[in-house]
């Protein structure tokens, strides 16, 4: 009697297990938003980051859904991550500060150097810019257009191919942003830029810190200018 009672119980919790709890994880899972708002204002408001457009944008894109499945609970942490073929996601802190000193708004037009998973380019994109991105690894390209494309930045134009070169069909750009480590400025980039754009790049050797640089060009003069040191993956050339 026992046992004849006790089987629809059974069935009720493996029920609640097999059904319901993997629902409840999933929905709870999917968002992510607690962890995001936490990351802006403990990682980036904190240490100084302050335009609205920015924050905003960093609020909005869903970090963990540029990671691989096994980082996505580490994807809000104050770090960097690895995203596969020997490349990384920067941390938070660093991607909007790219961001906030290049000032993408809408109407801006912004070449990316390092597609990578698209996070970055995605943060450009959620700030209102047009936005262009090269990467050298194919398969990162392949699955980064496709993740921008999912997840609502089909604008987002990439192409998998050496960024040294830039864009030239799509130049000149307002700005312009580098997101692994060279040992010198590429002339074509520089070229690229707008009168009176805004690079930033990460300039150093590839086994060290580098130092993270921003480039102004006016008319024929470009000044640089060092903000801080900084660890990118390196700058890698077409054979
Ligand atoms: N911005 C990325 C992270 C980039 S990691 C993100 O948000 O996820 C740096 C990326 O630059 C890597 O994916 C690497 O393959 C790419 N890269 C390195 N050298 C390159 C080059 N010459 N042209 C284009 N991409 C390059």
């Amino acid at each position: 009697m026992r046992i004849a009672c006790g089987a629809p119980g059974r069935g009720l919790i493996l029920f609640l297990c097999i059904v319901l709890l993997p629902l409840t994880a999933v929905s709870a899972g999917n968002d992510r938003s607690k962890e995001r708002l936490a990351m802006v204002t403990e990682q980036i408001v904190a240490r100084g980051v302050k335009d609205p457009v920015t924050l905003a944008a960093m609020r909005e894109v869903p970090r963990h859904r540029f990671v691989p499945l096994v980082q996505a609970a580490s994807a809000y942490d104050d770090r960097p991550l690895p995203i596969g073929h020997g490349q990384t996601i920067s941390q938070p802190f660093i991607v909007a500060y790219m961001t906030e000193t290049i000032q993408p708004g809408p109407g801006k037009k912004i070449l990316e150097i390092g597609t990578g998973s698209g996070y970055q380019a995605a943060i450009l994109a959620a700030a209102g810019a047009e936005v262009y991105s090269i990467e050298i690894i194919p398969a990162l390209a392949d699955s980064a257009t496709q993740r921008l494309r999912k997840l609502g930045y089909a604008a987002v134009r990439t192409r998998a191919a050496d960024g040294y070169y830039g864009w030239a069909e799509h130049a000149p750009f307002d700005a312009i942003i580098v997101t692994a480590a060279t040992e010198f400025v590429p002339p074509p980039l520089i070229e690229q830029l707008k009168d009176g754009g805004l690079m930033i790049v990460p300039v150093g050797s590839p086994f060290f810190m580098q130092t993270l640089m921003l480039v102004q060009k006016t008319g024929e003069t470009t000044t640089s200018t060092s903000l801080m040191p900084v660890r990118f993956v390196p700058f890698q050339r077409a054979e």
